[in-house]
């Protein structure tokens, strides 16, 4: 590429953001936020969102109209209770209307009890299997969790070792909120599983770590809200994560994980983070992250 005379590259890097000034002149010509479809694949809509019945602060209504508004045309839907993503699986006509599609998977907490002993207690086997003969209105589930696990060990328990395998017998993905040594362990378990690492080291594993898991285990999926050292201060990627991703363009999805309801009441502008950085990426590697792995993992069309 010509280079531009030095007067003109300082106007230039002032006129642009920062990233953009960081960044170039490599992607100049990529410098907008991206603007594709987005699939939500992290995703609650609990109780403190919407009581079925009860209180709700947010109806099903209000957060399709923000979907709609971020341009996020699919979502994982995981709630504690399983009752919010089943109200969002029944509200056929609205997410249609919404050009929303529901991807339907079974929460393992019934309460927020359940997310420190889960992994020992058979009753939430017994209900995972009830949900999965179940289904919902918008058909089969098609994964398990988000589940937690705050020590690794925890992922021996009888419980987590039955819910992968399960998983893995029936072609459903899990999502999975865990260290980089949980992802060795539960891999164990069940080699062929779609594992989708929520967070993708929320503790911040070195991108180094996270990078020899994605060698070893070729169906880890990373699923990036909340990682730290993905973005600096500015919002801009930073560049060990670039290089990830030119690594494994196709094995990253986004998401919002809205387990609080400032998470909802944000939800816009997490969005629109997202497709910030995005924006930073080759054009097919940010549509691939924003839409494409995680439509290809659960077969949702694209959009018109
Ligand atoms: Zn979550």
């Amino acid at each position: 590429m010509r280079q531009l005379p030095l007067h003109r590259r300082r106007w230039l890097a002032m006129a642009l953001s920062s990233c953009m000034a960081l960044a170039w002149p490599l992607w100049a010509a990529a410098q907008q936020p991206y603007r594709g479809p987005l699939f939500d694949a992290h995703l609650h809509y609990n109780e403190e969102a919407c009581a079925f019945p009860g209180v709700c602060p947010y109806p099903v209504s209000e957060v399709l109209a923000m979907m709609q508004r971020a341009g996020v045309r699919a979502i994982v839907a995981n709630s504690r209770t399983n009752d919010g993503t089943k109200a969002l699986a029944a509200a056929g006509d609205a997410t249609r209307a919404a050009g929303v599609t529901v991807v339907p998977f079974i929460r393992l907490y019934r309460n927020r009890a359940d997310y420190t002993g889960w992994f020992a207690d058979d009753s939430i086997y017994g209900m995972v299997q009830q949900e999965l003969a179940a289904g919902t209105a918008a058909g089969a589930y098609r994964g398990l969790g988000e589940f937690h696990l705050y020590d690794s060990r925890n992922a021996e328990g009888p419980v987590a070792v039955k819910l992968m395998q399960l998983a893995q017998a029936r072609g459903l993905a899990v999502l999975a909120h865990v260290d980089d040594d949980a992802i060795d362990r539960l891999m164990a378990h069940a080699p062929q599983a779609r594992l989708i690492w929520a967070h993708t080291g929320i503790g911040g594993a070195p991108v180094a770590r996270v990078r020899a898991l994605f060698r070893r285990y070729p169906l880890l999926v990373g699923e990036l809200s909340y990682r730290p050292g993905l973005t600096d201060g500015e919002g801009c990627l930073s560049a060990e994560w670039r290089a990830l991703f030119s690594e494994f363009p196709e094995r990253f999805v986004i998401g919002s994980d809205t387990w609080i309801n400032a998470r909802w009441s944000g939800y816009e502008q997490l969005m629109a983070e997202a497709r910030r950085w995005l924006g930073e990426l080759p054009p097919a590697a940010a549509r691939r992250i924003a839409w494409g792995n995680a439509a290809a993992l659960f077969g949702v069309r694209d959009p018109d």
